[in-house]
């Protein structure tokens, strides 16, 4: 019978004596764990356990996940702790680790039937579960992928993963976060059977009736950790001191939670369960009150969910569906915009000055579906779809019917200028016209068309394919109606979008040339360039400088300076090694193998040795870690004084841009949450201390000034309602 079709853990109890647990969030499209659907599976167990009529118990979901994991927004409005100390926090936390250790030792076997993906408290019940079985579909996934959000699995997670499969093999699981397939967790042992979903609940129930064990091997005397779990084993130990040092060389000491996880997987299992549950607690309560782990969840998960969401689009536009859209100008972006496009399902006409340019676009998707199904990521039949809905194309013939244009030609405002009528003659009724231009703004570039309220900027990164973030750029008279449309076309090819007022560089390109200028001030006044390079990965960057200016190419870096020193009416540039690097030298970076680096053909590189002779004689006196304050301050000004000019609308889209978008380290949750993590105050203090030594770019807004003076924050209940939000109004 089933109680009661509102409770969120069905409880159905069949002739043999086996209760099938059914949990079913309702309101809910997946289910996650809070508080309170805690507290109904405690209240589940706890029945189970004690009613006489119930042999055996199958826990398995009525949603087609089984269970997504914690519920990260609940975590992420809890984040601040106030008053509480971390052992209340911990006892708070302890509880769901209790209620699985309960249903572990309860006398009663309980198996778990894993109808689709269960992940981090998901995959915690299945691991506490005496048997499992999971359905035979190979899009589910199966782990404890915690330490992403800066977390580790706390409850019971790290310590049954190293029971049940040993060091070697789970460790490398918890600290990377790593999601499995179920033949993959077959493999490792950590699932027992694989069936078809018919047979799932069969399969656990007839293993209930067979051999209904309910004592796991760790609760027996005398139990060893598979491949041993002892710090009296040279293996174990052995095993630490590379993992810890591994750990250290990729997160530079940034990224807590794969070391804290570590610390818990080596003390854990060295004792016995209770105690290592406890162990494994206060070492969650670490990495969760602590800011690497807030900053991720809300701005990677939260924010980056509303963004997702469309939070801020006008509701009085109907939502497009996209069938047909034109992409103009199959060059690098363009290409990749319209594999993205194809990719979710929508025809793409793409147009090139010839045939064959927009032939060589569509082959680059082409390649790159090759590589998939190479990979085993794709098959034959599907690449062939996607590539059917690329049509190479000259003229603008093509454009008439679709419901987007996107213009991806040169970075020249002649030709953009040439282009941009054209296409617009071709739009029929309720089409939007869009430009992928990096920097130019979009009301200067609205001059050449008819109805600039149609138009907007839609700025992609490269490879567009891939990257996730799609920053739009609202001119002066582009219109709600289109910015509700672009907003749909970016949710259709699943990027995230932040929307940005119109001004030179947007924020996305102004925000990383801070990075990039900053490190090349250095360079250039003479500190060694492999310590910048360093410095900049050891703050988080993705690549360093000059990795940077060669992939982007160093002569397209010099063409772009001289022309802003044109603009600005500066006869007499200066041009700083990059500069020298391709006019002295003709060194272009990676596509001609000779940049900054020499390139090897096997992808090898090394510092180019002539480098040095371009360097200052002296030195100035700036040691690793001056060097990584400029870098990240650097980029902090650049924030503030973008957020007090009013480009962006909201900071959340500011910290998604600079995370998504250019590579700013997430593990501080974008520029607005690092410094509202660090204090306004203390950032003002060392701008200013900076720009005493350094100059210019660590100038900072009077604005956060005030805020620092009035206690005013970015984020959080003192946010200080954004300059960008009026100008944008
Ligand atoms: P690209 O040189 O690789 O491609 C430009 C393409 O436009 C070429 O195939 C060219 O033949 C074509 N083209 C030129 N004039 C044309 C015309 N009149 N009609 C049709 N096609 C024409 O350049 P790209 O790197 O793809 O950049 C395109 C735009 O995207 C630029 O505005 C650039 O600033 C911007 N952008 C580039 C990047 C990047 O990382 N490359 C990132 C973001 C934005």
């Amino acid at each position: 019978m089933t109680d009661s079709s509102q409770h969120p853990i069905a409880y159905d109890v069949d002739t043999d004596g086996i209760c099938v647990l059914t949990i079913d969030l309702p309101g809910h499209t997946m289910n996650v764990m809070g508080a309170e659907l805690s507290g109904y599976f405690k209240a589940r167990v706890e029945q189970a356990a004690a009613d006489p009529a119930v042999k055996g118990v199958v826990v398995t979901s009525g949603k087609s996940s089984f269970l997504a994991g914690a519920d990260l927004k609940e975590i992420g409005r809890g984040m601040d702790w106030g008053d509480r100390s971390k052992g209340e926090i911990a006892e708070a936390v302890m509880s769901f680790s209790l209620d699985l250790r309960r249903l572990e030792t309860c006398g009663k076997p309980f198996a778990c039937a894993i109808n689709g993906t269960a992940l981090g408290a998901g995959f915690e019940i299945a691991l506490a579960c005496h048997y499992r079985v999971v359905a035979d579909d190979p899009k589910i996934l199966l782990g404890l992928p915690e330490a992403n959000v800066g977390l580790l699995a706390g409850g019971g997670g790290t310590q049954r993963v190293i029971r049940l499969i040993g060091i070697q093999a789970g460790a490398p699981l918890l600290l990377q976060g790593k999601m499995i397939s179920p033949q993959a967790a077959l493999g490792f042992k950590l699932v027992d059977e694989v069936v078809p979903v018919a047979e799932l609940v069969p399969a656990a129930k007839r293993w209930l009736l067979t051999r209904p064990s309910s004592i796991r091997s760790w609760d027996v005397k005398g139990f060893k950790l598979p491949g041993g779990g002892s710090s009296l084993d040279a293996d174990f130990r052995n095993f630490f001191a590379i993992s810890n040092s591994m750990i250290r060389a990729n997160g530079f000491g940034n990224y807590p939670a794969p070391e804290i996880t570590s610390c818990a997987i080596y003390e854990g299992a060295q004792l016995p369960m209770d105690l290592a549950l406890r162990v494994e607690v206060k070492y969650f309560v670490e990495l969760v009150t602590g800011p690497v782990s807030a900053a991720l969840i809300r701005t990677m998960f939260v924010n980056k969910g509303k963004a997702d969401s469309l939070h801020s689009r006008p509701k009085d536009v109907a939502k497009v569906k996209y069938t047909k859209i034109a992409v103009i100008g199959a060059g690098t972006m363009g290409a990749g915009i319209a594999f993205a496009a194809a990719k979710a399902g929508i025809e793409v006409v793409l147009i090139d000055r010839e045939l064959a340019a927009a032939e060589k676009g569509k082959a680059y998707a082409e390649t790159r579906l090759k590589r998939d199904i190479d990979k085993g990521r794709s098959t034959q039949e599907k690449a062939d779809k996607i590539l059917a809905r690329i049509q190479p194309a000259v003229g603008y013939e093509g454009i008439a019917g679709v419901q987007l244009a996107i213009e991806t030609v040169f970075e020249d405002r002649g030709v953009k200028g040439q282009v941009l009528p054209n296409v617009e003659e071709m739009l029929t009724d309720g089409a939007i016209l869009a430009s992928n231009t990096s920097a130019m703004p979009i009301t200067g570039l609205a001059e050449f068309t008819r109805d600039p309220a149609k138009f907007i900027g839609m700025h992609f990164f490269s490879p567009a394919e891939r990257m996730p973030l799609v920053e739009l750029i609202r001119g002066r008279d582009t219109s709600d109606e289109t910015w509700a449309k672009a907003l749909d076309f970016v949710a259709a090819i699943r990027k995230t979008p932040i929307t940005v007022n119109d001004s030179p560089g947007f924020f996305t390109s102004r925000f990383i040339g801070s990075f990039v200028e900053e490190s090349f001030n250095m360079i250039n006044a003479g500190v060694k360039p492999a310590l910048v390079e360093n410095a900049a990965r050891m703050v988080g960057m993705p690549m360093g400088p000059m990795t940077i200016s060669d992939l982007m190419g160093l002569d397209v870096g010099y063409h772009a300076g001289m022309q802003m020193a044109k603009d600005r009416g500066d006869a007499n540039p200066k041009i700083g090694i990059s500069g020298a690097l391709y006019r002295d030298f003709g060194r272009t970076g990676v596509k001609s193998g000779k940049g900054f680096y020499d390139y090897g053909p096997d992808g090898d590189k090394r510092l180019w040795p002539g480098l040095k002779d371009l360097l200052p004689a002296e030195a100035p006196a700036v040691d690793v870690e001056e060097a990584k304050t400029r870098i990240l301050y650097a980029q902090l000004a650049e924030g503030a004084r973008c957020f007090a000019e009013g480009v962006l609308v909201d900071v959340i889209d500011g910290d998604l841009g600079a995370t998504l978008g250019v590579g700013f380290p997430a593990y501080l949750g974008g520029p607005f949450m690092a410094m509202d993590t660090i204090g306004l105050e203390k950032v003002t203090a060392e701008c200013d201390r900076l720009a005493g030594l350094y100059g210019k770019m660590f100038e900072i807004p009077q604005l956060l000034r005030d805020m620092a003076a009035t206690g005013q924050t970015f984020h959080g209940d003192n946010a200080i309602v954004s300059p960008g939000a009026r100008r944008a109004a």
